[in-house]
């Protein structure tokens, strides 16, 4: 281009009235710099247990954050689909405090963290099966059992229908995780068992584990549970549909269980160095929650010890610091 256009041009741009770049904004910077900072990071390996899980791609590694006025920031694979696992159990526990209300999950699964790993038979014993959570699996199974339906369709339809509106879409299952985890599913099938002779389950266990098993398996990407997580910051509705998903009471004591118990026995060093409620899958995705503010999700299969996700529990911890969006940041009047 001649050194005139370029001038003309570059005048033109500066013309009032014409449409500019808009400048960037402070959460897509955050977002940019942790997947940045973050992508070349090689430490822990993919869940192995669940055999499926340990064939996926380590390196993918997608960030989003949706905002509760329904702005998008994306970086990576976003798209790239996976099981949800463990994030569901936030998704069952907002049904049945639907469904049930808010007294059934106190009394008949509990929400106290429990300290111990999330299959942790020991914790069941402990307690005869009382005073679990709906995050470790004992409580989870208990949940998915009370979800609304008299078959084992009813309740799956249910469980499926709800992470759909939380999302904003047609949802489907991931059929090799499904089958793989179905197929080496003993320890989940003996904790319900034993769940239900404690009578703290309140379905057929052997049904009650295949619906969970089905609601584990879902597949999402990190764009959809960014979604999820910013339903649940803007008092339960859906920033994308605009439907309200779950009730304002419910979503606060979600977020309870979510910042007590939602990186199962790490969620004391993550409330401690981050401050927002969140929850973790061991098909590598985590969301957390800036209530009022915004709902972020990260993906990236490869595992820590107690089964978070490395890359994401980095990122969110940046994004969150970056954007000062830890709650218990002290704000004190001005003198
Ligand atoms: N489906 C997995 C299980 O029950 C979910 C566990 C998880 O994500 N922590 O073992």
């Amino acid at each position: 281009m001649s050194r005139a256009r370029t001038l003309l041009l570059l005048a033109a741009l500066s013309l009032p009235g014409l449409p500019r770049a808009a400048p960037p904004h402070p959460i897509g910077i955050a977002v940019d710099a942790a997947w940045e900072k973050y992508r070349n990071l090689d430490e822990g390996k993919n869940a192995s247990y669940i055999p499926a899980l340990a064939r996926v791609d380590p390196k993918l590694f997608g960030i989003a954050v949706v905002t509760v006025d329904g702005k998008t920031f994306q970086k990576g694979d976003v798209t790239a689909l996976f099981s949800i696992q463990s994030v569901s159990k936030v998704v069952a526990l907002a049904s049945v405090l639907e469904t049930s209300g808010a007294r059934t999950v106190l009394d008949k699964v509990g929400v106290d963290a429990t300290g111990q790993v999330f299959n942790s038979i020991v914790a069941i014993e402990q307690h005869q099966g009382r005073e679990m959570n709906p995050f470790v699996n004992p409580g989870a199974l208990a949940t998915t059992s009370l979800v609304a339906g008299k078959t084992a369709e009813e309740k799956w339809a249910r469980v499926l229908a709800i992470h759909e509106a939380f999302t904003g879409r047609k949802l489907g299952i991931d059929e090799e995780v499904y089958r793989s985890e179905a197929a080496s599913n003993e320890r989940n099938h003996a904790i319900a068992k034993l769940m239900h002779a404690y009578g703290r389950l309140y379905f057929d266990p052997v049904a009650t584990t295949d619906v969970y098993t089905r609601q584990c398996s879902i597949a999402v990407t990190a764009a959809d549970l960014a979604v999820l997580a910013a339903t649940l910051a803007n008092g339960g509705r859906n920033p994308i549909t605009g439907k309200q998903v779950v009730s304002p009471d419910n979503v606060q004591r979600i977020l309870a269980v979510m910042a007590t118990a939602g990186l199962y026995d790490d969620s004391g060093i993550w409330l401690y160095e981050v401050g927002l409620p969140a929850k973790s899958g061991v098909g590598g995705g985590i969301i957390a929650v800036a209530p009022g503010r915004f709902g972020i999700a990260v993906f990236s299969p490869p595992l820590d010890a107690a089964g978070n996700s490395v890359r994401a529990q980095r990122s969110i911890r940046d994004i969150t610091a970056t954007l000062r969006a830890n709650p218990y940041e002290a704000r004190s009047a001005k003198p």
